[in-house]
């Protein structure tokens, strides 16, 4: 399942940089969270969840309680991610 940024969060940025999916942001009041659309858990890219081996903050990131997802699922969620970035990538190479 996706992960999600929890109260404990202090703001300290270090994981939005790092996320390979650019599935973490902040909102108007400076609140990190993550966009469960975009987070794979980091499967195939990294061994355990990128944002959760760099938050300094213990029980800051969390597995999201809101959805379960199965390794299938998120491997469906990889895939559609890449489609969409490649098409994208494409729209630009055209001038679109
Ligand atoms: Fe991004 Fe990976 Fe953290 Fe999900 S687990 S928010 S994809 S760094």
């Amino acid at each position: 399942m996706a992960m999600s940024i929890t109260e404990a969060c202090i703001g300290c940025g270090v994981c939005l940089p790092e996320c390979p999916n650019g599935a973490i942001d902040a909102d108007d009041s400076g609140r990190y969270f993550i966009r469960f659309g975009l987070c794979t858990e980091c499967l195939t890219v990294h061994e355990r969840p990128r944002c959760l081996s760099l938050c300094p903050i213990p029980q800051c990131i969390e597995p999201s309680q809101r959805r379960t997802e199965t390794k299938e699922d998120l491997l469906r969620k990889v895939h559609r991610i890449a489609i969409h970035r490649a098409f994208r990538a494409l729209d630009s190479a055209e001038g679109n």
